[in-house]
């Protein structure tokens, strides 16, 4: 019995028309490029069917609405399908993945983002690659859980980043193994397949637009510039620090700015501007204030994954206190633990 798949096209490159602003997606263009790949038909490819979100969006554009709509999709047609395969533009490809990572409580199926860094109606294409061989991993079914597939590997959704502009191979996630490479043959790493175990019905977790940021660190930051904005509606941080952890300490500026987050019950996530490694809170002197003030450390997530999962925790209703021990917990193999 063949399976079946769920296309489902929410914007992005891969479907996108030239226009004289630039590249845009437009409503049923994808449909008609799709029936230009006569590989989709071949009797190797599952069967699939295509879902057009409305409106189609480039991902810059996308936000925790359309998350929600995402993924209410997918619950919408779960039980008639084997798998799904999101396309989606590549710019926020990475937020996505990793918020319906979280959003898709008890997922048992592949859902599998991808999209492309040239449009499918341009030759040279890597569209058309990335939609066959996801349409091909989410009906083998062996990674049952988010992943992104770009450009020859299969990705943790929650894993990912996007590391380059215009390469065709524009994500990796430097503190995960693929989950599988796709050279002649798709190579799964069962190792890497495993994650904590989810169990019951998929259910559909909330998803609300709680009031969060992002700071980047950087040198000679002005860290009192930032205190206005450090008011008790923000409720959560990604502090992007140095190396493992590391922020300015000099002249203690950033003190009163991170004890004004703890009283204003705002929780503070460290995460590294470097790609591969982990924060380690307390090596370093200049990481002991943010150590000293109860500041969470992020450990190996990506920004992706602390912005997602600050999003999902907050929706859920939790505590400033229950979000922090949630923080560094790994609830969908975002984070690897002590
Ligand atoms: N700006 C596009 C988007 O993210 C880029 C892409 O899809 O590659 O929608």
């Amino acid at each position: 019995m063949k399976k079946r798949i769920c296309i489902l096209y929410t914007g992005g490159t891969i479907g996108m028309v030239p226009t004289d602003r630039g590249y845009a997606p437009k409503p049923g263009a994808l449909a008609q490029y799709l029936k230009a790949i006569p590989d989709l038909a071949s009797p190797e490819a599952p069967t699939w069917e295509l879902v057009e979100m409305e409106p189609l969006l480039d991902s810059s554009n996308i936000t925790v609405r359309e998350w929600r709509a995402i993924g209410q999709a997918i619950f919408d047609h779960y039980d008639r399908f084997d798998g799904f395969v999101v396309l989606h533009g590549t710019d926020t490809m990475a937020y996505t993945a990793s918020a319906l990572s979280f959003m898709l409580e008890n997922l048992q199926k592949p859902v599998i983002f991808t999209g492309s860094q040239i449009p499918l109606c341009r030759m040279r294409s890597d569209g058309r690659d990335n939609l066959i061989t996801s349409l091909l991993i989410a009906a083998q079914g062996r990674a049952a859980e988010v992943c992104l597939y770009f450009g020859g590997k299969l990705l943790r959704g929650n894993r990912a980043t996007k590391r380059s502009a215009d390469g065709l191979r524009a994500f990796s996630s430097p503190n995960y193994p693929p989950l599988a490479m796709a050279g002649v043959e798709i190579r799964y790493d069962q190792a890497a397949l495993a994650r904590p175990a989810q169990k019951g019905p998929l259910t559909l977790a909330p998803f609300e637009a709680a009031p969060i940021g992002v700071l980047k660190v950087f040198p000679g930051i002005q860290f009192g510039l930032f205190e206005p904005i450090l008011t008790e509606a923000l409720r959560g941080i990604v502090l992007e620090t140095f190396g493992a952890g590391n922020i300015p300490d000099g002249g203690g500026a950033l003190l009163p700015l991170i004890q004004k987050a703890g009283k204003n019950g705002t929780v503070l996530v460290v995460c590294s501007q470097c790609g591969e490694g982990s924060v380690h809170l307390g090596a370093y002197a200049t990481s002991a204030p943010l150590k000293a003030s109860g500041a969470v450390s992020g450990r190996d997530m990506t920004t992706e994954a602390a912005v997602a999962k600050l999003y999902y925790l907050f929706s859920r209703g939790h505590s400033a206190a229950e979000v922090k021990r949630l923080m560094e917990q790994d609830l969908r193999g975002e984070l690897t633990g002590e």
